[in-house]
């Protein structure tokens, strides 16, 4: 089964990597339940895929909040008759030296980029078990796979669902539920997350790295959609996108 008729989640729809990706998978034929808080750039978007064609419907969504990922999941059900996908994208990065001790930020992408994928993943873990198949695709970042000065929480977090990921991977193989998994490790992709960076310092330096080496979200969505595209017994657990000029 390709990309067509799948029904597809995604968080962190309202711009940047959830946005490309939603309307790449919509023009393909996928089915799209958009969620984020921005309530008016979710109906934009639908408008926009409806316009071209496309399938899509949203809920509001704060994903720290577990409740808001099972309406999210509902709305899936309640408008396609089932969920096959969730892409887990919903992110910031605040990033800053420990030693500025921003404390408030630090949980903040605790509960947005770790929780919140968590949270993703057990709202539609009952139903993917049930159905014996589904794919769980998550954003993690480069930031995930190494080391960056300013990233000490913000790469944690990618650390650490890189982790969940895989083992989810593992026990779905081992427990016959069949369930994909694809971790996403993007570089410098041009989108709004760097106006969540509040540290001066730490601003300045990625904005400088980014309109130096910074890609289109255009490319994450061509990588989401390879991923959902294999056969059912095919899973590209892991897939690092840099743009070629990062170092
Ligand atoms: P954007 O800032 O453009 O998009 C982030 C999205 O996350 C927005 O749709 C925002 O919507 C949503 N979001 C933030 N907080 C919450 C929340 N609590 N609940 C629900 N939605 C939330 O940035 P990107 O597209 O770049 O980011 C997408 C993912 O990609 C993130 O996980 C990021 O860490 C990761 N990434 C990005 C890279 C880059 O260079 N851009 C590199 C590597 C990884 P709203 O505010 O409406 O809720």
């Amino acid at each position: 089964m390709s990309v067509k008729n799948k029904v597809v989640i995604i968080t962190g729809a309202s711009s940047g990597i959830g946005e490309a990706t939603a309307k790449l998978l919509a023009k393909n034929g996928a089915k799209i339940v958009l969620g984020a808080r921005r309530e008016s750039r979710l109906q934009e978007l639908v408008d926009e895929i409806k316009k071209e064609g496309g399938q899509a419907t949203y809920s509001i969504t704060d994903v720290i909040k577990p409740e808001d990922l099972k309406a999210l999941v509902q709305k899936a059900k309640d408008s396609y008759g089932k969920i096959d996908v969730i892409f887990n994208n919903a992110g910031i990065m605040p990033t800053s030296p420990l030693s500025a001790l921003h404390t408030d930020e630090w949980n903040q992408m605790i509960g947005t980029n770790l929780k919140g994928v968590l949270n993703g993943i057990a709202a539609v873990l009952p139903d993917f078990s049930k159905q014996k198949s589904g794919q769980v695709v998550t954003t993690s970042s480069v930031a995930g796979l190494k080391r960056f000065v300013g990233s000490g929480v913000y790469g944690a977090t990618k650390f650490a669902v890189k982790n969940a990921m895989e083992v989810l991977r593992m026990e779905s193989a081992q427990e016959g539920t069949n369930i994909r998994t694809t971790t996403l490790y993007p570089g410098a992709i041009n989108t709004e997350l760097l106006h969540t960076i509040t540290d001066d310092a730490a601003a300045k330096k990625m904005a400088a790295q980014y309109n130096r080496v910074g890609i289109s979200p255009d490319a994450i969505a061509r990588a989401v959609n390879f991923a959902i595209d294999q056969p059912e017994e095919v899973d590209i657990s892991e897939l690092t996108i840099y743009p070629t000029k990062q170092g």
